[in-house]
């Protein structure tokens, strides 16, 4: 079969590679993809936007491909799948209804609600003085969020009351017309991925990921600077908690709300001392990086698995893993999460064979590899433990150089 990924990051390119190790997938076509995509063995890029959906239908019936598999939540908030299934197009990723669980938190926190899904104590507001007079009354911490997709920039997680007030202050004069406050949840974070056919939710291996971009899990938030699975943390106590407390009643809830959701649900999750999972947030597609170091440890065709969620048939289905563990390491251009350089060269990425090399923010220049984003490139290695995989994982990513390059040298350390 022939398949179409949607989007540009580290994610697409994992997908892309993983859908091609399928023998039932023959050429993967990405767009607009990157220099990753670009290299890849029966793969292509197409220069189509993600919002161009007329232009993605137009390329999808001319080459005759059998799915869309689409990347990130943009599109999707935006209608792609509503769009692409009203043309008979199959297409992995939920409808703009179900893609709402991203896009605005307070809708989110409605669902959970009623769904009974635990999850942080929250309050929406669209005034200011309503806001912080909640402040006032409830204490810090608090954490203060913006309703819309910020791309991870409209979260504020205040230590002092004062510093909550500020956040007000501050997302509302950035446009942001609604906010949730809500209680802060003391814990380790998990991120569950889970494939869902509208009926049936199935979740992959659970994973952990680094936000921050200094070692020792310090400094700036950024998109993601490295990830593992399996997450120890999440043993199969805890799993089994979060399929019938999390995932099961969230579908449950989407059907009594009408909503037929297809693709991937992403459940960020506090897991408290105590062994609780509490959502703190939902996504509608797969996690960057945590693709990254998942879906090298899947063994069924990822092709199957997302058919079987298109066609409902999930049920049906028992997901293979391998044994062992899986770690990726960012690197990013130095600077980032602040201004960074694009343009340079990228050396020596063919003398790594130990590892696999997604690429992010990469581009082809010519024959010449470049980079063209902050985060530029994850690196995952298998290992039959997370000692095995890190070991692996560090020396090659030393193998590969380019300006300025930086990478944090403690992705995992949570799980040794
Ligand atoms: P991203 O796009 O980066 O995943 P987002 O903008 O959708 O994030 P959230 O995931 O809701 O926002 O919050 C970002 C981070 O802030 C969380 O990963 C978590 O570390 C912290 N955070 C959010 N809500 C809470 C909470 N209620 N208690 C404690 N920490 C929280």
């Amino acid at each position: 079969m022939k398949v179409l990924v949607v989007g540009s990051g580290g994610r697409e390119h994992a997908i892309a590679w993983t859908l091609l190790k399928s023998p039932n997938v023959e050429q993967v076509f990405c767009t607009p993809g990157n220099g990753g995509t670009a290299t890849l063995e029966n793969c292509q890029n197409l220069s189509l936007a993600v919002d161009d959906f007329a232009g993605i239908a137009e390329a999808v019936k001319e080459r005759d491909l059998d799915l869309v598999v689409v990347g990130p939540e943009v599109p999707l908030s935006l209608g792609i799948a509503d769009y692409l299934q009203q043309q008979d197009i199959a297409v992995f990723g939920p409808v703009k209804a179900g893609a709402e669980v991203e896009a605005s938190k307070s809708w989110a926190k409605d669902l959970m609600v009623e769904g009974g899904i635990p999850t942080a104590k929250s309050a929406t507001f669209t005034d200011a003085a309503k806001a912080k007079a909640y402040i006032e009354k409830e204490g810090a911490p608090i954490v203060v969020k913006a309703d819309s997709l910020a791309a991870g920039k409209g979260v504020i997680v205040a230590m002092t009351k004062q510093e909550a007030l500020n956040a007000v202050e501050e997302l509302f004069g950035q446009g942001f017309n609604t906010l949730v406050i809500e209680e802060f949840l003391v814990g380790e974070e998990a991120s569950v991925l889970a494939l869902a056919d509208g009926k049936t939710i199935i979740p992959l291996l659970p994973a952990q990921d680094h936000k921050r971009i200094g070692e020792g899990d310090t400094g700036k938030n950024t998109g993601g600077m490295g990830a593992y699975a399996p997450a120890p943390l999440v043993t199969p106590e805890i799993m089994q908690r979060i399929e019938t407390e999390v995932l099961q009643p969230t579908i449950a809830t989407f059907n009594q709300r009408g909503i037929d959701y297809r693709g991937i649900l992403y459940a960020g999750l506090m897991i408290t001392p105590d062994g609780e999972p509490k959502v703190v947030e939902f996504n509608c597609r797969f996690g960057d990086p945590e693709t990254q170091a998942v879906l090298p440890l899947l063994d069924t065709p990822l092709d199957e698995l997302m058919l079987a969620c298109v066609n409902q048939e999930l049920a049906n289905v028992n997901i293979q893993w391998k044994s062992g563990s899986a770690v990726c390491v960012v690197a990013a251009a130095g600077g980032y999460p602040d201004a960074y350089e694009k343009g340079k060269a990228i050396a020596r990425l063919e003398t790594v064979n130990d590892a696999i090399v997604f690429h992010a923010g990469t581009k082809l220049e010519g024959d010449r590899l470049v980079t063209n984003g902050g985060r530029v490139l994850g690196i995952t290695a298998l290992g039959n433990n997370f000692q095995e995989a890190i070991a692996k994982v560090y020396p090659a990513v030393a193998q590969i150089s380019f300006d300025k390059m930086y990478y944090r040298r403690d992705i995992g350390h949570r799980a040794r």
